[in-house]
């Protein structure tokens, strides 16, 4: 226990929670398959970063997290990861329709950049990514979204345009990220947030990734989240 806490303490990682998983060192400690090694090698990722050596065994456990590091530390990948294996453990992967993993990010160009680092991670198992923003029109994202996808890369306006328009079955959602969560309540889409966090099973995994915590996030967090894990990188403004 006194070498993780120095092994924390030299990544600048401060954890709270109850019997949090202890940080891994390389992406091999994470128990990654061949496959998602493959896409990381290939990524030119030789090392996870701090926030994700804290974060990929918590969430890996299937434990609620709230990740707080700074833009640039690869909270990214600190969630797409697990969640690939995540889709990967469910047993009836092929016998139903709907997202397994639901990501939300606060503008277009930020769900963008999620949704092509999740494809990356995601093609070797074939499982298939969908963007769900402005840019595209709706009856093209209706039309793909029908087709079915395991994952969905949102923004929240747009989400809730397409589970309005019966273009998403969200019930087999298990494992939901906020990213950028202070960002998302900056431009006002905590209501939002609210009406498709009603929409994924309760029993369901929550990821909350912020650069910072102000106090209406950190009371949403409390709201939504069970039990979790605060990981915090380096320093972190309010
Ligand atoms: P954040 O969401 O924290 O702002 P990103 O997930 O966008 O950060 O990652 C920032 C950059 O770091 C991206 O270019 C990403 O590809 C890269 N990156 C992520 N994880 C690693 C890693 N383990 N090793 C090297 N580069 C990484
Ligand atoms: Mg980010």
């Amino acid at each position: 226990e006194q070498e993780v806490a120095e092994y924390r303490n030299t990544l600048a990682i401060r954890v709270s929670g109850f019997d949090v998983p202890r940080p891994v060192k390389t992406f091999e400690d994470c128990g990654f398959s061949a496959q998602l090694m493959g896409a990381i090698t290939k990524q030119g990722y030789e090392n996870p970063t701090p926030i994700q050596r804290q974060a990929f065994p918590i969430v890996l456990s299937g434990r609620d997290i709230i990740g707080i590091a700074k833009t640039g530390s690869g909270k990214t990948a600190a969630f797409v990861l697990p969640m690939i294996v995540h889709i990967m453990d469910q047993p009836e992967l092929q016998k139903e329709e709907g997202p397994i993993g639901v990501i939300c990010a606060p503008t277009r160009e930020l769900a963008h950049q999620i949704y092509l680092e999740a494809k990356k991670f995601a093609k070797p198992y074939g499982l298939r990514v969908s963007a769900v923003y402005g840019g595209m029109s709706k009856l093209e994202q209706f039309k793909e979204l029908k087709a079915g996808c395991e994952i969905v890369v949102a923004t929240p306006g747009r989400l809730i345009d397409m589970i309005k328009m019966k273009a998403v079955n969200m019930s087999r959602g298990t494992c939901l990220v906020l990213d950028e969560a202070d960002r998302m309540f900056d431009l006002g889409f905590e209501p939002q947030i609210r009406s498709i966090v009603g929409q994924i099973r309760p029993d369901r995994q929550t990821l909350l990734f912020s650069a910072t915590m102000p106090y209406k996030v950190e009371k949403l967090a409390r709201e939504i989240l069970s039990d979790p894990v605060r990981v915090t990188v380096g320093e972190v403004g309010m």
